[in-house]
Formats: C-alpha cells, structure tokens, sequence
C-alpha cells in the first residue's frame, strides 16, 4: 500500500508492507523512528522501531536515502499531527545511502543546488509536491478537453517550416557535420539529408492543429515544443510543453471565453485535487500562493486593446527598464505593471500591431493591427498567447509574401483557405508557466523535471 492511503487508514492492528526512502532516523537506545517516503505525498509514516525487536546492527544502514521495505503493524499513532504509525517487526534493506556521500542529508537545500542534483530532487518534499502537482494539471488539461468533445491531436515534432516566423529553431540533421555533403555551388546539400531538406524541432503545434480544426471542428495538442531563444531567464525554456487548442468558427470573443474558463478550470482543479502539496508550497515557498489561486477564480479577466495598454503604460509616470510605445512588443515589466498594479487582475491584451505578431494571425480592417490576445497573469507576464487566424487565402497569401516566408514550406497550409476554409482560432498555453503559477514557484527551471537551457542538457 502507499503511503498516501496508509496515512488515511484507521485499520489499526493490521498487519502491512511500507516500502520507501528513509527521510530522517532518530531515537535512544530504546527505539529508532524513522520517517519514510513514498513519493505518494509529502507526509512522511512514522516507522517505530523498538530496538528489542530489532536489532542495532540491522538498523546501522538505516540511514537517510537509504530504500527498505518494512514489515509491521498500523497503530494508532500519539504524536501530534500524525494518526497513525508503523510498528515495525522486519526491516529490509534494498538500497544503502551512505552518509558521507548522499547529497540529501535533512538540512534544507538551495534551489540552486537542487537544480545541480535534477536527477535526485524529486526525492525532497518540494519537487515531490511540484512533480504530483504537474501530474495532476496534465490530467486535468485532457480531461478538460475530453468532456467538451475535443480530440487530442498529435502534430508532428520534426518539421520544415517555422512556424512563429522567429527562426529559433533547433535543426535536426543526420549528416555527419564534420564532413558536409556540398552542392557545386558549394552550399550544403540538403538534398542528401534523412528528410532530403533542412528540418528543424517544431516550435508549436499550431498549423498543423488549424489542419485538425479545419477537418474536425475542435482539437488540442498538448506537447514539446522547442526554441533556440537564449534568452535567460526564469520563463524561458529551450524545451518546454504547449497546450494548443483550435476551434472551427471560435472568433476572438469565443477565443478569450475559453481561455479563461480553461485557466479557471485548472486552477479550481489543483485546489480541489492538489490541496495538501498547495498547502505545503504556500507555507513553504509563497505565503500568498493560495490567496492569488483563489483571487484570480474570483474575478473576470479585464480584456483590453494593445493600443489602449500602452496608453496606460505611458501615462503610468513609471520607469521601465525598456520604454514602450505604440509598435513594441511588450516586455515582462509592462505586462505585470498592467496587472498586479494597474488593474489587480488577469488581463486580456488583444488587437496587437500586426508587425509584433505571426503571420498567420487574421487582420483587422484598420491595417494596422491583427486579432492576437496574450493572456497576462500576476507573477509570470504572458502565460498564452493566441488568436483568430487570417482564414482568406488573399489575405494569408499576400502577408506570407510581404514576410518573404518560402511558399515552398507553405502551399498545404495555404491550401486549407483555398478549399473549405472557415474562420476558427486557438491558442497556445505554456505547461511551465502554468505550473508556475500554480505551485508559487519563481523559476521555471523548478517545474519541470530536467530543464533543458543554454549551456544545460544535463540529465
Ligand atoms: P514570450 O514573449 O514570453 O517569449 P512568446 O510570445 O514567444 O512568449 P508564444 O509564441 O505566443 O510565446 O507561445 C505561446 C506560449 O508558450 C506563451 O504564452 C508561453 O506561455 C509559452 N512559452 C513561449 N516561449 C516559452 C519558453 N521559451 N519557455 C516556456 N514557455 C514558453
Ligand atoms: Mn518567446
């Protein structure tokens, strides 16, 4: 049984198995507790082990991060804030931690240094609660797509085109680099690569998701996704998962309808499901974690004009690190400045300049600006980002060639306007910046298990 269960039992008297990672041993000469994690929870079962039953010499590699399977029975347990314990009759060794090695002695460990020890850090309260947590929104994300109708669609992760248009992508080659195929022009010749041209790890799913909309009504991926950005800092990751829904005949309107109630939903997930891990990051990590979770579901999300943004931007009489005027893209300061000081609430940015934003998004009549939304959120800026797509062929065809974006890479994409098009829209929602938000964590490198970063592959 897991520990989880176990911890909730009133059984008492039962004989049971435990089996777990030895967080902390202490005790006399009479007895030895041992505190035991599964993983299933961040409490740990109290192990009694009366040293009349069992011996000194058995318990010495008892240690912290050693792994043992103990044999016992389920007791009511006296000390406080525990219900039950396990007295112990056997104890089994299957993994020795030897205390001058193990990185993981009891005393509290940096973030920092976790993130040295990825490999280990599941095994702390912290990462145990941030990995269940993570779970429990990943099931929650296909349950919620599962109950409104739609499929799951799994776009490819290897393609030819560029699909944001930023060209940071990661190339995929079987070529032996050291020793480049040429053509006789001297270029390299992709023709004699895997895919017989240059491909490149997707950056989004979305083009090939408008395909599934544009043939089944609703889908989302929910996948990696990759980005040669070097950009670090704490929202930024080389490897991190999307969520990407696209809807046949969603507007913009429909668009921000469902990204808030989908942002709701999960949030209201992990506070019904998720409670004892929020509880301890909330005490742990940041004391108003559960206050902003349950703010955000009590308000509606402001939904405002870019060109009205940067009106309150300029009149702010804030200092920004970057000054914003109209055309910029917006920074992480300009975004939290709206939010947590302007406004105090998630805001709906929308009608970016069509100049900041991917060609494939569907332009306003003003021909300045597109319907693009970015979904702004206390702590972490942009948590999505989507739109209404451009669903007439003139129009996407003439803006793919104002951005010189190769037709060659283009035409099928092109074609989905050129026969049954509608209009629909979608966006993208960024797993880690969700988790971050939900778990109170400040740096995305904590919510995911192996951050993959400039200069880090490590693990
Ligand atoms: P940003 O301006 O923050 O770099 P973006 O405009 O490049 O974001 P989109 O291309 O709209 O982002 O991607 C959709 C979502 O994916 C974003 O809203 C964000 O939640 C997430 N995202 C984008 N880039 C990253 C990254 N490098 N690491 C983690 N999440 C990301
Ligand atoms: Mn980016």
């Amino acid at each position: 049984m897991r520990i989880a269960q176990l911890l909730k039992s009133t059984d008492y008297g039962t004989k049971v198995t435990v089996k777990g990672w030895v967080r902390t041993k202490r005790g006399n000469k009479n007895v030895a507790f041992l505190a035991l994690n599964d993983g299933s929870c961040v409490a740990n079962i109290q192990i009694v082990a009366d040293l009349a039953k069992i011996s000194e010499e058995e318990l010495k590699p008892v240690t912290t991060g050693a792994c043992v399977a103990v044999e016992g029975t389920l007791v009511e347990s006296l000390g406080a804030g525990q219900g039950v314990e396990v007295q112990a009759e056997s104890i089994e060794v299957y993994g020795t931690a030897d205390p001058a090695t193990y990185p993981l002695q009891k005393k509290g460990h940096s973030l920092e240094f976790l993130r040295e020890i990825a490999y280990l850090r599941p095994r702390t309260n912290t990462f145990g609660a941030i990995l269940r947590i993570r779970h429990a929104m990943a099931y929650a994300i296909h349950k919620y797509f599962n109950d409104k109708g739609f499929y799951y669609l799994h776009t490819p992760l290897i393609t030819a085109s560029d699909c944001e248009g930023a060209g940071e992508m990661f190339q995929v080659t079987a070529m032996d680099l050291n020793n480049l195929p040429r053509t006789e022009e001297g270029a390299i010749d992709f023709a004699q690569d895997f895919f017989g041209k240059p491909c490149s790890l997707t950056v989004s799913g979305q083009l090939e998701g408008e395909l599934g909309a544009l043939s089944m009504g609703q889908i989302y991926t929910f996948g990696p996704t990759f980005r040669a950005e070097n950009s670090n800092t704490p929202r930024h990751l080389a490897e991190f998962w999307m969520i990407e829904p696209e809807v046949a005949f969603f507007d913009l309107q429909d668009n921000m309808d469902m990204a808030e109630d989908f942002l709701k939903y999960l949030i209201r997930y992990a506070l019904d499901n998720c409670k004892e891990d929020l509880e301890f990051m909330n005490k742990m990590w940041d004391n108003e974690l559960l206050e902003r979770l349950n703010f955000v579901l009590a308000n509606d999300f402001v939904r405002l004009d870019y060109t009205e943004g940067i009106e309150i931007l300029k009149a702010s009489g804030k200092k920004f690190e970057f000054p914003c005027n109209w055309g910029c893209d917006l920074q992480s300061e300009h975004e939290r400045y709206l939010v947590e000081e302007h406004f105090k609430k998630p805001v709906i940015l929308i009608n970016y300049p069509k100049d900041i934003k991917a060609f494939y998004m569907k332009q306003n009549e003003d021909g300045k600006t597109v319907r693009a939304m970015d979904v702004l959120f206390p702590k972490i800026g942009e948590i999505i980002g989507g739109s209404e797509r451009e669903a007439d062929y003139g129009k996407l065809s003439a803006r793919i060639k104002e951005l010189s974006i190769p037709e060659k890479d283009m035409w099928w994409y092109l074609d989905t306007r050129r026969w049954g098009s509608a209009p629909h829209s979608g966006f993208g929602l960024g797993f880690e910046r969700l988790l971050l938000f939900v778990t109170g964590m400040s740096n995305i490198r904590d919510v995911i298990p192996f951050p993959r970063t400039p200069k880090n592959a490590e693990f």
